[in-house]
C-alpha cells in the first residue's frame, strides 16, 4: 500500500472498554481544547458507536478520560416510538434539572455486552453542554433522548449499568413497580 492510501485510509472502530476495566470507573476530565484532535476522537466514537449498534458512546468507552460522549437516537426494537436524530456530540454536560416523574426502560450497554437492565430514569431534563466549537447548548430532552443522556452521563461519573442497577433508589423504585403491575 502507498503511504498517501495509508494516510487516506478510513479511520477504525476503536475497542470498547468493557466493565471491570478501570476506565470505566473513573470521573471523566472536563474537556479544555476544542481542538482537531478532540473532533477526532468524536469521529472515532460515532464510528464505533455505529460499529457496535450503538444509540449512544461516552469517551471513557474508548478509552478516553474526556467528558463527552455521542447520542444518536433511532427507533429500535424495544423502543419502536424513539426519534430518529443525528448523532449529537455532548462535551462537559451538566444536568440542571430533572423532572420528579421518573419511568422504567430497559437498557442494554456496548460495555456490559449480552445484557439488560431495567433502570429507572427522569423523564424529562434539562441540560447544558459545549459542542464541538466550544459553543453552550441548553435543552430540554424528554424520553428515550433523555434516557440516552442519563446513560451516558453515568459514564462520566465512572458509573455503569452494573453499579446503577443496584443503587438503592432502583431497588426501591423498581419494588414500587412490580406493585403497580
Ligand atoms: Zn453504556
Amino acid at each position: 500500500m502507498f503511504k498517501d492510501e495509508m494516510l487516506q485510509a478510513p479511520s477504525q472502530p476503536l475497542p470498547i472498554a468493557l466493565v471491570g476495566e478501570a476506565i470505566l470507573k473513573e470521573h471523566a476530565i472536563e474537556v479544555r481544547d476544542f481542538d482537531t484532535a478532540l473532533s477526532q476522537l468524536a469521529e472515532q466514537m460515532a464510528l464505533s458507536m455505529v460499529a457496535a449498534n450503538g444509540v449512544g458512546i461516552a469517551a471513557p468507552q474508548v478509552h478516553s478520560p474526556l467528558a463527552l460522549f455521542i447520542m444518536a437516537s433511532r427507533p429500535n426494537e424495544r423502543y419502536p416510538d424513539a426519534p430518529l436524530m443525528d448523532p449529537v456530540v455532548v462535551v462537559n454536560p451538566q444536568i440542571l434539572s430533572a423532572s420528579a416523574e421518573l419511568v422504567s426502560g430497559e437498557e442494554g450497554c456496548l460495555s456490559v455486552p449480552g445484557q439488560r437492565f431495567s433502570i429507572w430514569r427522569h423523564q424529562t431534563i434539562v441540560v447544558r453542554y459545549q459542542d464541538l466549537a466550544g459553543h453552550w447548548q441548553q435543552t430540554e430532552l424528554t424520553g428515550f433522548i433523555a434516557r440516552i443522556f442519563q446513560h451516558e452521563f453515568d459514564h462520566l461519573q465512572g458509573i455503569t449499568l452494573l453499579e446503577r442497577s443496584q443503587m438503592p433508589e432502583q431497588t426501591v423504585m423498581a419494588q414500587a413497580g412490580n406493585h403497580q403491575a
